[in-house]
């Protein structure tokens, strides 16, 4: 039980497992040596005792311990879900003839297969989060992970519950989808390229720094920022006045197509101060959006 409720820390395909913040620690060390005088305050800063001891850190825990402690309870079949997703889609795909031959085999197949779960995977979280922060009711529920006063690693779990579930949905028609649409053109369930138990985009993706989005290290991608999301993007949509841009998780493109992409030096502020776990939990509107 207590190694399930610490599962985001030991699990590889998750950001918050530990040797993703082994490798941003080392290219927050990387970067900071890059300017050393100017940089080496948001390394002290990093491993000073009020960053992580503080009321807005303490809350993202309870929030990560508490959301996962509900999931084992709840006993939620996300996999259930998700195959009769993929059934679904299946049955939808039938309708629309027979199956279709693809002529691409082997590593093609994984290479295509790891491609197209990537883009919908990204594309489904830019759409969710841009709709979480358009709808009154979901603002108030995503509300809860913007009104962290510190940003840590721990600070991406720093969601409502219902928010929990509705990624978890989003997960499982993203997954189902595939592998449905998999069965129909290919005959077989295809398989995203894996490393470590874990694809190998969200690997990359996390090795290299994932963890600095929630942090107050403002590494930049520079003219990458046009493709990829960067740490001081995320940040600056943490602000309390620039949180309507950069919504996007890995890709850039579809904040640049949505019009919502802010790319160089962005000031942001943070919320001054958490407020009380329970008022927020309650979706009791808090004074910024
Ligand atoms: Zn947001
Ligand atoms: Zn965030």
């Amino acid at each position: 039980m207590i190694e399930s409720l610490f599962e985001w820390l030991l699990d590889p395909a998750k950001r918050t497992h530990y040797g993703y913040w082994i490798s941003s620690f080392l290219v927050a060390l990387t970067w900071a040596g890059w300017s050393w005088n100017k940089r080496k305050g948001y390394l002290q800063s990093l491993l000073s005792t009020n960053y992580w001891c503080n009321k807005s850190t303490w809350q993202d825990l309870v929030l990560a311990l508490g959301n996962r402690g509900l999931f084992i309870l709840l006993g939620i079949p996300w996999l259930l879900l998700t195959l009769d997703i993929a059934l679904s889609t299946l049955d939808g795909w039938r309708l629309t003839g027979s199956v279709q031959e693809v002529l691409i085999t082997g590593p093609w197949v994984v290479a295509c297969y790891t491609l197209v779960v990537f883009l919908l995977d990204d594309v489904s979280r830019y759409g969710l989060h841009r709709v979480m922060h358009k709808f009154d009711f979901l603002w108030r529920i995503h509300q809860l992970h913007h009104s962290a006063s510190t940003l840590t690693p721990i600070t991406t779990l720093r969601l409502h519950p219902l928010e929990s579930v509705l990624y978890q949905i989003r997960g499982s028609l993203v997954h189902g989808f595939c592998a449905g649409s998999s069965f129909f053109f290919l005959g077989f369930q295809a398989h995203s390229w894996e490393v470590w138990g874990a694809s190998a985009w969200v690997i990359a993706f996390n090795i290299l720094g994932a963890n600095l989005r929630h942090s107050h290290i403002p590494f930049s991608y520079g003219r990458l920022e046009a493709l990829l999301i960067s740490p001081a993007q995320h940040q600056a949509h943490h602000g309390v006045r620039t949180m309507k841009h950069n919504y996007g998780s890995v890709l850039a493109i579809w904040d640049r197509l949505c019009n919502s992409w802010r790319s160089g030096k962005l000031d942001y502020q943070l919320p001054k101060q958490a407020q009380p776990l329970v008022k927020q939990l309650l979706l009791q509107t808090i004074p910024f959006k």
